[in-house]
């Protein structure tokens, strides 16, 4: 029975109605011990799975140790994690927060900085160009660029210095660059648009415009990054090297919430002591989790389970079109399915696959999104596959 959460709690979220006490691996369980696949797997934060014994261990061992100091000292977990994070990724300096939305607002004010240190930017008059059908987060600067009304009607004022493009158009973004121009923000991905993959050679472009123009490119990987596609990073697939990535969700493992800002030396070292900061960011708690994260991508092993599983889901999406599936987009294990109108909105569609058994979650529409965790096996991946059908059917 679900607890009316009506009256105490902000009315911000619709969740299905079902109330879950355990989870482990792929599953999770109902405060009645009936048990589900989970196929949003957090919005890809549990690109690990619910509860992985590595993960769960490094936080026990760490809870034994020490979990906060705040930034004013040293702690003896963080220094190694920025260091597998930088080697990880290939760049060369980790600005740890705890958020998404947080890495993004740091990343918008590490590019602002560098534009008037480093580019010579006239004060105050950087701008930032997005893209349309963009999703960096919540907060009142990064909700102004948005384009979904609902995320940005009755927020305002929106902070100045942002231009807005069509996504996968690289001419409308030259056009949108000049002089003032600190960066281009992107997801190389754009996950709660309906996981819309760009065209091949638009993240390349990008690389090549703002090496050309002389202004930073910002990937957004919150949601795209740390396997989920395949690969380590979604930009690995055009093999393009971004100045700024903005990563989180999978990088808490499931467990606390952990983001980074990871950039070159050059553009990262803007920033000088009291300029920014959070008293969270950076714990050892988290240092711990994420570096025990860093191990587990290390071994390569999550990235080739999404893409040949990523191979498995494209077929049975191909084999669903025409029925009830009117198209789909998907890369590793990541996968935006339009379902036919007719047949219900998202919403319904999550409805009846939780009756299943399989949680989802719709985006827009009648779109609904499948990022099940990267330790599915093919049998339980199949299995969803099949409840999808029942319920098209
Ligand atoms: N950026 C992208 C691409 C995301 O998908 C999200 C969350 O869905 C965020 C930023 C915001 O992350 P958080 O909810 O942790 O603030």
């Amino acid at each position: 029975m679900i607890r009316a959460e009506g009256p105490v709690l902000a009315h911000n979220y619709h969740p299905l109605p079902v109330v879950v006490a355990r989870a482990e691996g792929v599953w999770v369980e109902d405060v009645e011990g009936r048990r589900y696949l989970d196929m949003l797997a957090g919005y890809s934060a549990l690109n690990f799975g619910h509860r992985h014994p590595a993960l769960i261990d490094a936080a026990h061992r760490q809870l034994d140790q020490l979990t906060l100091t705040s930034r004013a000292f040293h702690n003896d977990r963080l220094a190694g994690f920025a260091e597998a994070l930088a080697e990880l990724t290939g760049l060369d300096m980790v600005l740890p927060m705890n958020t998404g939305a947080e890495a993004v607002e740091s990343g918008i004010k590490v590019a602002r900085k560098w534009a008037y240190d480093v580019k010579g930017v006239p004060a105050d008059r950087a701008t930032i160009v997005v893209a349309d059908g963009n999703f960096h987060g919540r907060t009142t600067t990064i909700v102004g660029f948005s384009d979904d009304a609902t995320a940005r009607t009755g927020f305002g004022p929106y902070a100045p210095g942002f231009r807005t493009v069509p996504y996968n158009d690289l001419a409308a973004l030259e056009a949108a660059v000049d002089d003032t121009t600190a960066a281009v923000l992107i997801e190389p991905i754009q996950g709660e648009a309906g996981v819309i993959i760009p065209d091949e050679g638009y993240l390349t472009g990008v690389r090549e415009l703002t090496r050309r123009t002389g202004c930073l490119f910002i990937a957004d990987e919150i949601q795209s990054g740390l396997g989920r596609t395949g690969t380590t990073l979604a930009v690995e697939h055009e093999s393009v090297l971004p100045d700024v990535l903005l990563l989180g969700k999978a990088l808490g493992g499931g467990i606390v919430p952990v983001s980074a800002v990871v950039a070159r030396r050059d553009v990262l070292g803007v920033l000088g002591p009291g300029q920014h900061g959070s008293t969270f960011g950076g714990n050892p708690l988290a240092a711990a989790v994420g570096s025990a994260v860093i191990d587990l991508l290390a071994t390569g092993e999550f990235q080739r389970r999404a893409a040949d599983l990523g191979a498995q889901l494209r077929t049975g999406l191909a084999a669903l079109t025409g029925k009830g599936v009117t198209g789909f987009r998907a890369r590793g294990l990541w996968a935006g399915v339009d379902i036919d109108p007719a047949l219900g909105t998202g919403r319904e569609i999550s409805e009846r696959l939780l009756a299943e058994g399989i949680l989802v979650k719709d985006t827009h529409g009648s779109t609904i999104r499948l990022a099940p965790p990267l330790t599915i096996t093919e049998e339980e991946l199949a299995s969803a596959l099949a409840g999808l059908g029942r319920v098209l059917g």
